[in-house]
């Protein structure tokens, strides 16, 4: 009977040397998956593999209506508004520009009638 190792070449066929070997990768990798072999140094990357490959969960949805995008990582999210977006993102800083100096004229105009 050969014993493998799940995340090397390692193989032996003494089951306790196999024990052994596996402490090495756990001690770089302490945080296991346990639903797959993946292994994590960070609990946060854990939790991020979790995330992407086994609930499917995308907690990060775009903002810009009626967009649907929903990313895994902020990262996504931020590089598809960067690709997507961008020229909406200027259309609406200037439109906020507009209605400011609108609101303001009026302000302007209201100044006299109460002078009057
Ligand atoms: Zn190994
Ligand atoms: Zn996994
Ligand atoms: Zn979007």
């Amino acid at each position: 009977m050969v014993y493998k190792c799940d995340d090397c070449h390692y193989a032996t066929d003494i089951f306790l040397s196999l024990q052994t070997h596996r402490w090495t990768h756990v001690k770089k990798r302490p945080y296991r998956c346990r639903l797959c072999n993946y292994g994590s140094k960070t609990l946060q990357n854990l939790k991020i593999h979790f995330r992407r490959v086994h609930t499917k969960e995308r907690p990060f949805v775009c903002p810009h209506f009626p967009c649907k995008f929903a990313g895994a990582y902020s990262q996504d999210l931020k590089s598809h508004i960067r690709n997507r977006h961008s020229k909406n993102d200027k259309t609406v800083s200037l439109d906020h520009l507009n209605n400011n100096r609108s609101r303001s004229h009026t302000h302007l105009k209201e100044i006299p009638r109460v002078l009057i």
